[in-house]
């Protein structure tokens, strides 16, 4: 599968604000040496606690956030330099689907005109005409009727409203959607309706996916490939199969335990960790999952474990695989 984007030692650091002239400047590490890549037609899963990065990550692929070091690459680009009309078009390109469609929906304008909006701006429609055919259009394609457009936010379900929010981000005609926890303010009921037209709508519109989502069966049911994350750092990242029947990572070991249908491996029993997940203000030193780590050795608050590709597309941050990853 071609590569569409080259994520390379991304990191995000947010200053804190000074209480004291004297205090020194702290910062929280929200991401920390990220590296990956997102194939062309994929969907790539990022599971983690909240604290974890992974919102952080999306919203900097998307130049929501600057990032404070490392480069992205799209189509020969690094997107992190972009400025003025090069950053729009990477926008068309890239857009997002919010967990809360209503707060990022304006409740004063009627949903055609929340849905043509973006292709005003970006000079995509140009006709009142045009624009409520490409409305009606979009309507449609997320499973709503066209004379909804002329209806508020508020009269909308919250499943509704997720379509609607979808149906924004596929104004631009966009080739990846980056979804940031989209299903989980939804009913359980609903929430498949909203995966399922998710899988009709990559299908139908050779769509790729960046899922983010902190419930790892729902990213199980959606995703090719999954990143897990933990304090900020990628844990382990592989194809859904196999992170599910061979996982290395504790921690991956540890959510795929908790979840409702366990591997074999973890069949055993759930794991549970022991404290909270670290400030990020302050990250342990060496490996940052070692304060809850059911496996840890000495080495692991000494020294930080690297990314290594322990199998064919199967990266781990674990000193337990550093063997594996020598091969
Ligand atoms: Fe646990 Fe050590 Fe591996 Fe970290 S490096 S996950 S502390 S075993």
């Amino acid at each position: 599968m071609k590569v569409l984007l080259e994520v390379r030692n991304l990191r995000k650091y947010f200053p804190v604000k000074k209480k004291t002239f004297r205090e020194s400047r702290q910062y929280v590490h929200a991401l920390e040496d990220i590296s990956f890549d997102l194939r062309e037609g994929e969907t790539l899963g990022v599971v983690g606690e909240s604290g974890s990065g992974k919102s952080t990550l999306g919203r900097v692929i998307l130049r929501l956030e600057t990032p404070t070091d490392g480069t992205i690459t799209y189509d020969g680009n690094d997107v992190t330099s972009l400025s003025g009309k090069d950053l729009r078009a990477f926008r068309e390109c890239f857009q997002m689907v919010f967990q809360d469609p209503y707060s990022s929906l304006n409740p004063r304008l009627t949903v055609g005109n929340a849905i043509a909006e973006p292709m005003r701006i970006h000079g995509k429609v140009r006709s009142h005409n045009e624009a409520k055919s490409a409305v009606s259009e979009m309507l449609l394609r997320v499973g709503l009727q066209p004379e909804m457009a002329n209806l508020y936010p508020h009269s909308f379900s919250g499943g509704q409203r997720q379509r609607i929010g979808i149906a924004r981000a596929l104004s631009l005609g966009p080739k990846v959607l980056i979804c940031d926890e989209a299903v989980s303010a939804l009913d359980v009921s609903v929430q498949s309706q909203v995966l399922n037209l998710f899988n009709r709508l990559k299908r139908e519109l050779n769509l790729t996916y960046i899922f983010i989502a902190h419930d790892l069966s729902v990213v199980r049911y959606i995703s090719d490939r999954i990143m897990v994350m933990y304090l900020g750092q990628i844990m382990e990242l592989a194809p859904k199969e196999q992170l599910f029947e061979t996982m290395y990572h504790p921690y991956t070991e540890s959510l795929i335990s908790a979840s409702p249908e366990p591997s074999t491996k973890t069949r055993k029993g759930r794991i549970i960790l022991k404290g909270e997940v670290p400030s990020s203000l302050n990250p342990p030193k060496g490996c940052r999952f070692h304060t809850r780590c059911f496996k840890e050795m000495p080495i692991c608050s000494e020294t930080e474990p690297e990314l290594r590709e322990v199998a064919p597309g199967h990266f781990v941050r674990c000193h337990l695989c550093a063997e594996k990853g020598r091969g």
